[in-house]
């Protein structure tokens, strides 16, 4: 994800903290002195960190627990709604999904445990409804654990206890519809929420409103993706016709792709037909007002190919585009272009399959 700055890695994963976290510390930072100057500034932003801190033990926890089921995590980024974890080949099989899903808010319950038994539990109510001047950083960090333990479990998409109640229902209904229901719930908590936030006049409960009506939709569409690309083959699907330009042109004849098509990712093709880099359309324009057309486009292409089988399954090519390759090129036996994918190209295709299972 751009727009975020790494921290460095824990087990081979790495940590990247989004920037508008960064602004949302700052703007922490500045409510805690309005109302009770540096020291409590201070205490704002160090609460802040602990939480995050926990946020991030509670996303070691899914990533810990899909480790042992073969699962591999890219990174974990830190936004100011949380942490989100990028994995690679999460389980599908019922139990393993429940105990990845499970692991999350086992963590916080673990972690407010612990503070509880070294606070005591009376200081609990120290942790509620207190003044931003006078908070108090471990009790406030243990009611936080316990909300958030809470929270993730509640059995709806985008949230943990989401995976949970799929996981359960999978058993009854099979996978799909079991995805279906987790989202509809997904969907009418968020409906529900941002009404009660809008009549309440609490504009934070509105915000989660929407990151939980989207979240759910992303996780049905990603859903239904997976069970529309069973069975099939990367060609089935793929864009054949488009531009592509020689690795050994210049950046005034990718100019001329842009302008005579809709293609916005222009292919780059060595002698024998192999691609070599990907194109973008930012990348053209850069060079252009930078260097000029002669600029060779060998040199304007930052990113390298991902390649797969035209015959590979379909699922394949989905799992390298949600490791974050933009479009993935088709090839032959012999490493020659066949074909592109894009998650344009494949929501189009989605769109139209929905519409008319037969025809797409
Ligand atoms: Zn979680």
């Amino acid at each position: 994800m751009s727009w975020s700055l790494s921290l460095g890695s824990i087990v081979g994963v790495r940590i990247r903290i989004h920037l508008t976290f960064l602004i949302f510390l700052a703007w922490i930072g500045l409510a805690f002195w309005h109302s009770g100057g540096g020291e409590a500034a201070a205490r704002g932003i160090a609460y802040i960190l602990l939480l995050f801190g926990c946020v991030v033990l509670h996303e070691f926890g899914h990533i810990l627990t899909a480790k042992r089921f073969g699962a591999k995590t890219v990174d974990v980024i830190l936004l100011p709604i949380g942490g989100l974890a990028r994995m690679q080949g999460i389980p599908e099989k019922p139990r393993e999904e429940l105990l990845v899903a499970l692991a999350g808010p086992f963590t916080n319950l673990i972690i407010a445990s612990v503070l509880i038994a070294f606070i005591g539990p009376h200081a609990l109510s120290f942790g509620l409804g207190r003044s931003l001047a006078d908070l108090s950083i471990l009790p406030s960090l243990a009611v936080a654990n316990l909300f958030l333990a809470l929270f993730n479990l509640v059995p709806a998409f985008p949230m943990d206890g989401g995976r949970v109640l799929r996981a359960l229902l999978t058993y009854s209904v099979g996978r799909d519809m079991a995805t279906t229901m987790a989202a509809r719930i997904g969907h009418y908590l968020a409906v529900g929420l941002g009404v009660f936030g809008f009549l309440g006049g609490l504009p934070l409960l509105m915000l989660v409103a929407v990151f939980i009506y989207f979240g759910a939709s992303a996780e049905y569409n990603h859903a239904q993706m997976r069970s529309f690309a069973r069975g099939l083959v990367v060609s089935d699907v793929m864009m054949d016709q488009f531009s592509v330009l020689p690795v050994t042109k210049a950046i005034g004849d990718a100019v001329a792709v842009l302008v005579h098509s809709a293609q916005h990712d222009i292919p780059l093709v060595d002698g024998v037909g192999k691609p070599v880099a990907i194109l973008t359309r930012n990348e053209i324009v850069q060079a252009l007002h930078q260097h000029g057309q002669y600029f060779p486009v060998a040199e304007a292409a930052r990113t390298g190919m991902t390649t797969v089988l035209a015959n590979a399954a379909l699922e394949e090519a989905l799992q390298l585009m949600e490791e974050g390759a933009p479009a993935v090129a088709v090839v032959d036996v012999h490493g020659r272009l066949k074909g592109m994918l894009t998650l344009e190209s494949l929501g189009q295709w989605m769109m139209l399959r929905r519409m008319n299972p037969e025809a797409a």
